[in-house]
């Protein structure tokens, strides 16, 4: 459907509700108790991994459901383990959302999942910068760390973006952060870093 005037979609914005106060905001907590974040590939092939990492936590509730008051509106919802997918499951793509998201929610872990197999293994940054420049006229090879373009190792690529985590800025210290591989075949999570926070 398209937008018209008739649609007042400030009507939806969480600042123009009578009450909403954004100045004394706590935060989501309350209606959705987001406790992890889960970085993955998109490959559809690997779409179990929430799921997987929800059980190999423990204590995380994943799908989960809607919680729904008496009106029907949707009040809050179950689920305590986020999914954010992009391609490769890399670390770099979800620092934006990593720090935005700690406006709203008091989360405390940020796991990152590569999986066998994936797409990103199948060339070398070198040739993804070659290809890029020969089809589009583009040199690409100083926008991004070489290690965040490709996984030419999984141990050293996963232990990448776990740093890549604990040393940016953007990461608010107190997280806890891992990294793991996934086999897409056997459904195997395996543990390759666990970085807890030392700073709560
Ligand atoms: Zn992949």
């Amino acid at each position: 459907m398209k937008a018209n005037k008739t649609l007042d979609l400030s009507q939806y914005e969480f600042r123009n509700i009578p009450g909403f106060d954004q100045n004394n905001f706590q935060g989501f907590d309350q209606a959705i108790p987001m406790k992890t974040i889960v970085i993955y590939c998109f490959d559809p092939r690997a779409s179990e991994i929430p799921k997987t990492v929800a059980d190999y936590l423990g204590n995380e509730v994943y799908p989960g459901e809607n919680i729904v008051d008496e009106a029907g509106i949707r009040v809050g919802h179950t689920r305590t383990l986020f999914a954010m997918s992009n391609g490769g499951g890399r670390a770099l793509q979800a620092l934006q959302t990593i720090a935005t998201m700690d406006y709203l929610f008091h989360y405390e872990n940020v796991v990152v999942v590569h999986h066998s197999f994936c797409g990103m293994t199948s060339y070398t940054p070198e040739l993804l910068i070659e290809k890029f420049h020969h089809h589009h006229h583009v040199d690409i090879s100083g926008m991004w760390d070489h290690e965040d373009m490709a996984i030419v190792d999984y141990e050293k690529t996963i232990r990448h973006d776990v740093d890549l985590l604990r040393n940016s800025p953007l990461v608010p210290k107190h997280l806890n952060i891992y990294g793991f591989f996934y086999e897409i075949n056997s459904g195997q999570l395996t543990e390759i870093v666990r970085d807890i926070a030392t700073k709560k």
